[in-house]
């Protein structure tokens, strides 16, 4: 067994064993469902009028220390529907599950935590797997409690979800708790509102985020820089308007299963609008408004635009989930000979530009490539034979970039096979940002063509692409990885100059002159304050740089630049210091 299984089976067992110790001091408490996590475990529980808190999770913790102490044996026994139901008579959740098992025909199975007499002293419904004994989970903590729905649907009763972490030893809890600090301090809604880079209004509603003059110049940054990349390799910009008649998703297929997930527009006529959840269905339009020839392909679009989905409020979270994303979005219409050099371009932009923003380093992210269910063809639209075609061919190209692939079988979209990338930001939390989307489906719903060498209409594939993502998740991450203390080229300001007394004035709107000139964001700190504090100030709002300004600088010597977090300072011509925040 590798070390991800062992952990996942000490994760799910410690939910059981924390169960244990929950019915010894509530028995009256109802179970819900209780799956392992990618840090530990959660288990949904009823427990009536009196509440659980994180008051209790001493209690509950020292209980279950006695149950992994006691190192029961977890002991797999199968019974009848009939017997289950006997046996958890009193638990409308276990019910509920039981009659699950039941139409599926399947038997139930029970895990016995036996003690050394060969007694059953807890039993529990599950079908496993489990460590051998409950003395094999490892480390565990009670972490937190939340509300949640059973089955996670809004009309059915509100649970108590408790969470806990399960770690192989305590190096393990330790590096986790630590984790879950730094996260705390970085949070971007926190680091949002101290750096004034967004707000949000009750007026606009959740989900909605305002962007400020400073957070603008990051959201400008990054997107600036997306867009240099794609000119460079061939992209055309194209804008689109924010709504359309249903029409368009009607055809696109997506109506059915994404209507009550838009915002419906309602016009002066009888015509039904919504709000573009997506670019895709709108920039084939463009591609089909002129006959196309295989000599115009491939044909690249690309745009930074909004899309708007509506998110369950619950879901909503900062800039990490809101109900209008902002999008990188870029769309190539190819033949399939041309599949592999578009995939090689797409990698080529998000190589330079997660290498820009510091996502791209070595043994720092995973690339991840989505091929079809091998036992389950049917689940997948468009030609097979193009299929394997295409699986072929992002394989390779993915090679060829020097990159690593796990192949997901089962994970493709039914449209086409993908690659994406995940990154890890600076405490190791991951994040899918790039991601290559090849589509078999909408150029045929859509009755896209060109025509091939011999004067015939083909079908060109179409790549969805996005290098950031949504720029909004985009500045999350970036904020926290950074902890607010962002890279000097997209910093919302970059140099803060610090004359020393009112005789540098002068001279630092000089060189504030200069610097703006010169493409730098630089602003003046005057000395209303002593110089010590005017430098924790700038330290505080994470400037790049701060420039001290006394009698030496206005001399004609080099210019003291103190760097963010730096405790030295440095001496620079004011070449050199526009040449390092370039
Ligand atoms: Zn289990
Ligand atoms: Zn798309």
């Amino acid at each position: 067994m590798n070390n991800e299984n062992a952990l996942f089976n000490m994760r799910h067992t410690a939910s059981h064993v924390m169960s244990y110790a929950i019915k010894m001091l509530r028995p009256d408490v109802k179970m819900g469902v209780g799956p392992a996590t990618e840090m530990g475990f959660y288990q949904d529980y009823d427990f009536g009028q009196t509440p659980l808190s994180v008051d209790d999770f001493k209690a509950i913790e020292k209980k279950m220390r006695w149950i992994v102490n006691k190192d029961f044996a977890l002991q797999k026994r199968e019974i009848s529907v009939a017997e289950a139901k006997e046996l958890f008579a009193g638990d409308p959740f276990k019910m509920a599950l039981i009659e699950g098992i039941e139409k599926k025909g399947e038997a139930c199975t029970l895990y016995d935590f036996v003690d050394g007499e060969g007694n059953a002293r807890y039993t529990d419904l599950c079908a496993g797997p489990h460590v051998a004994s409950t003395g094999q989970i490892g480390t565990f903590k009670l972490m937190k409690v939340a509300g949640a729905y059973w089955r996670g649907d809004e009309n059915e009763p509100m649970l108590t979800r408790v969470y806990g972490g399960t770690f192989a030893d305590a190096d393990g809890l330790a590096a986790h708790l630590h984790m879950l600090e730094e996260a705390a301090k970085r949070d971007h809604r926190k680091l949002g509102k101290e750096l004034d880079l967004y707000t949000t209004s009750d007026l606009i509603g959740s989900g909605l985020p305002l962007f400020t003059p400073r957070g603008t110049v990051v959201r400008d940054a990054i997107q600036d820089e997306i867009m240099k990349l794609q000119y460079a390799h061939g992209y055309r910009r194209v804008a689109i308007p924010h709504i359309c008649k249903k029409d368009l998703y009607e055809t696109s297929g997506h109506w059915q299963k994404y209507k009550d997930d838009l915002f419906h527009v309602h016009g002066k006529g009888d015509t039904e609008f919504v709000m573009k959840p997506m670019n895709c269905p709108h920039h084939t339009q463009i591609y089909a408004s002129q006959m196309r020839s295989y000599r115009d392909l491939p044909i690249r679009y690309c745009e930074v635009t909004a899309c708007y989905r509506d998110e369950q409020p619950g879901e909503l979270l900062g800039l990490s989930r809101v109900r209008a994303l902002t999008q990188d979005d870029g769309h190539v219409f190819c033949r399939m000979g041309q599949i592999k050099d578009e995939a090689a371009k797409i990698i080529d932009i998000a190589r330079a530009f997660h290498t820009k923003t510091g996502m791209w380093a070595e043994g720092n992210f995973e690339v991840y490539l989505s091929v079809r269910d091998p036992e389950k063809p049917e689940k997948y639209l468009g030609d097979s034979a193009n299929w394997d075609i295409a699986e072929q061919l992002l394989e390779e190209v993915a090679a060829e970039a020097g990159l690593k692939v796990k192949r997901e079988e089962g994970e493709a979209a039914f449209y086409g096979p993908k690659l994406d990338f995940q990154f890890a930001d600076a405490i190791g939390r991951k994040w899918q940002l790039t991601t290559i989307q090849l589509d078999f489906v909408m150029p045929d719903r859509f009755d896209l063509t060109y025509i091939n060498e011999a004067g015939e209409k083909e079908r060109p594939v179409m790549i969805h692409r996005a290098i950031a993502g949504s720029l909004e998740r985009f500045m999350a991450v970036l904020i926290e990885h950074y902890a607010g203390a962002f890279p000097a080229w997209m910093a919302p300001v970059q140099a803060v100059l610090l004359p020393v007394g009112q005789q540098h004035d002068a001279f630092t709107d000089d060189l504030q002159k200069q610097l703006m000139t010169a493409g730098v964001r630089a602003e003046i700190d005057v000395p209303t304050e002593t110089l010590g504090k005017r430098i924790r100030a700038s330290q505080k709002a994470k400037v790049p740089f701060s420039i001290i300004i006394g009698d030496t600088e206005t001399g004609g010597g080099p210019l003291t630049v103190r760097r963010y977090g730096a405790q030295k300072d440095e001496q620079m011509t004011v070449e050199e210091l526009i040449s390092a925040l370039a």
